[in-house]
């Protein structure tokens, strides 16, 4: 608590897709082992190296279990801001890695072997919430940032903006924005579906179901540790009689409030590759402006804390909304997603950059 810490990176590397090996894409990136990864193609010739790499063969269950996932959870149920987000470019697996291949599928269930770290991190809150001793109140928003408006994803009817505001105690929050409790695994999967599908696709040339968005889900955490509280069982009778009440007044006992946030970047591509025109090119330079001003805050942050000059958050609202995850004292989880294909090299080596940058980084928690 209170001491440096550094972000967490690791890489993931996607298998080749069908569309890749029928064109006959070159393999140009390979995991040595260790954390480390060697890009090797006919102009280039690196090694990177992060917390831990999961090659095209890493299950969902491995990437949850070996990027330091479920420990994230733990420190959120502790009372921690806890932010775990997927970078890289379009069709680099981001939405796969967080909530698996259900983007397509409304109507059959996803295999649970193939469920992504959202869903692996909601089983073992529910759990934790089970087996403690302490009493969790649990709640979520859903929110995207679509050409620069903050959007709530859960509230009904049309998607109209949110304000985003700053203030002392808070930081940056976004206004008036839905938050829905919840108790069960059913319901919070439920409500990710809901939310996922109210936010901006679109398809084009690099991915069929592309997100045009960066979308953020973070659960609220209450906890408090009833059984310990001593003010509570004085005269009640018993400890059973305690579950569900608040704190007695005034007394001390502790009561945490942490949060986990999962952000799903849109992607980086730039505009000719993706074929995009009209709407879409206005979509696509939002999304390249606020990840332009993520990259920017990154390498700023990446200096030693004493060589730090003024952090422009305010540059976008995405990074506004990431100010204490990126640079305050927030425990952050960062997963770069890259495709091994010699086609996507250059986004691969610039995604490559980021994350070694952003393993430089440092929060306070
Ligand atoms: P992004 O969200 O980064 O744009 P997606 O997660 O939608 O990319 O992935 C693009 C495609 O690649 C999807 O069809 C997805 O099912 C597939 N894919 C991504 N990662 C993997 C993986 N590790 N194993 C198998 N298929 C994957
Ligand atoms: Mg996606």
């Amino acid at each position: 608590e209170g001491r440096e810490t550094r972000l967490r990176v690791v890489l993931r590397v996607r298998p080749l897709t069908c569309t890749e090996t029928r064109r006959g894409d070159q393999q140009v990136v390979h995991s040595l082992g260790d954390g480390a990864v060697h890009v090797s193609a006919a102009r280039h010739d690196a090694t990177f190296g992060f917390s831990a790499v999961f090659d095209a063969g890493a299950s969902q269950e491995a990437v949850f279990e070996g990027s330091g996932m479920r420990q994230l959870v733990e420190q959120a149920i502790d009372g921690f801001s806890c932010t775990v987000f997927a970078f890289g470019q379009t069709g680099s697996g981001k939405t796969y890695t967080l909530m698996g291949p259900l983007a397509q599928s409304e109507t059959q269930p996803v295999t649970p072997a193939l469920l992504g770290l959202m869903q692996r991190s909601f089983t073992c809150l529910l759990d934790q919430s089970q087996s403690r001793s302490s009493d969790l109140a649990l709640s979520a928003s859903y929110l995207e940032i679509y050409n620069e408006q903050v959007r709530d994803l859960l509230s009904p009817g049309p998607p109209c903006a949110l304000p985003l505001r700053w203030s002392k105690t808070r930081g940056f929050y976004v206004e008036n924005q839905l938050s829905v409790d919840f108790e069960s695994l059913e319901a919070i999967v439920s409500l990710l579906l809901q939310g996922s599908q109210r936010r901006r696709t679109s398809a084009h040339a690099l991915n069929r179901h592309s997100s045009r968005s960066h979308a953020l889900l973070t659960i609220h955490i209450r906890s408090r540790a009833v059984s310990t509280c001593p003010a509570l069982g004085e005269g009640l009778g018993g400890p059973e009689l305690i579950v569900g009440v608040k704190t007695a007044p005034g007394c001390a006992c502790p009561s945490k409030q942490g949060t986990l946030c999962f952000v799903d970047l849109a992607g980086s591509e730039r505009v000719k590759e993706t074929g995009s025109s009209g709407e879409l090119s206005v979509e696509a330079n939002s999304i390249n402006r606020s990840l332009l001003a993520l990259g920017h805050c990154i390498s700023l942050l990446a200096k030693p804390r004493g060589k730090w000059t003024h952090i422009p958050y305010r540059d976008s609202k995405l990074t506004r909304l990431l100010a204490r995850s990126l640079g305050g004292s927030g425990i952050t989880l960062m997963v770069a997603c890259i495709s091994p294909s010699s086609h996507c090299l250059s986004e691969t080596l610039s995604t490559l950059h980021y994350a070694s940058q952003a393993w430089r980084v440092t929060t306070r928690p």
